[in-house]
């Protein structure tokens, strides 16, 4: 499988984006600022997208993304998997007629171009040749992680998250993990306000994957813009034994 890294900074600024990872042509997990990169064919390939929590940087993209592939949806909806309490979210705050229109009942509410699919942790969903499950991690709105994997190849992406116990879990439970895409959004220093908002700072996130048995390839995203360099090399001091480095906007990951 491929995985197209479209965003993967914690902010903005020239050839910077936020968190949005296509797999394959088909599929997006998180929807932030990277998905606007992609060429006009290339959106109107995208059927599906997972999100894992409400937060603007992760959704940014989505309420423009259907707005510009509109009229390709009418046959095919495209499908927002989440949880009930993140979609909530998005329709209160976003796609409320105020923010942005109610896509989830345009041209109809019986055939909308936006189809919501309710997703539970630890839940499966199978697109093409990939299985995507659920995992639910700790940050300060609800928030999931997912695995993917087919037949050969899995990774893993944290999502935003301070703690993910049963992550870790769950990846101990498969037979072998190609690769960990994990966020570590702050330096040390700012471990402070990494802990109130809820983010891995470089000594917490060294302290978890403590538990992980396996040694994937581990891909740093949401860095904090200008603190990339120092973030990196506190955790390679943190981790001197962990296969890790960090991802950045654009590049493609094949599994
Ligand atoms: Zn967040
Ligand atoms: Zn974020």
């Amino acid at each position: 499988m491929k995985i197209n890294v479209l965003g993967c900074s914690g902010g903005i600024g020239s050839g910077l984006r936020t968190t949005a990872l296509r797999v394959n042509s088909s599929t997006l997990l998180d929807c932030g600022t990277g998905v606007g990169d992609l060429p006009l064919e290339d959106l109107f390939q995208i059927k599906h997208v997972f999100i894992t929590h409400s937060h603007l940087d992760h959704v940014a993209g989505l309420p423009l993304l259907i707005d510009t592939i509109y009229e390709k949806l009418i046959d095919e909806p495209l499908k927002v998997y989440c949880q009930p309490k993140t979609y909530k979210v998005l329709m209160e705050h976003i796609f409320n007629w105020k923010i942005w229109p109610n896509f989830f009942c345009l041209p109809s509410e019986e055939k909308a171009v936006v189809q919501f699919v309710a997703m539970q942790p630890e839940q499966t969903i199978a697109i093409e040749d990939n299985r995507y499950t659920m995992i639910e991690v700790e940050h300060t709105v609800p928030a999931v992680g997912y695995i993917v994997q087919n037949g050969t190849s899995s990774f893993a992406f944290s999502g935003d998250t301070a703690s993910a116990p049963k992550l870790w879990q769950a990846l101990n439970q498969q037979n072998k993990v190609d690769l960990l895409i994990v966020e570590c959004a702050f330096a040390q220093e700012r471990s402070e306000i990494a802990n109130q908002a809820k983010h891995f700072s470089p000594q917490s996130l060294a302290a978890e994957l403590a538990v992980l048995s396996h040694d994937p390839q581990i891909c740093v995203s949401h860095l904090q813009p200008g603190e990339e360099e120092k973030i990196m090399q506190e955790l390679h001091e943190a981790m001197p034994q962990r296969n890790l480095r960090s991802i950045v906007c654009g590049e493609t990951l094949s599994l």
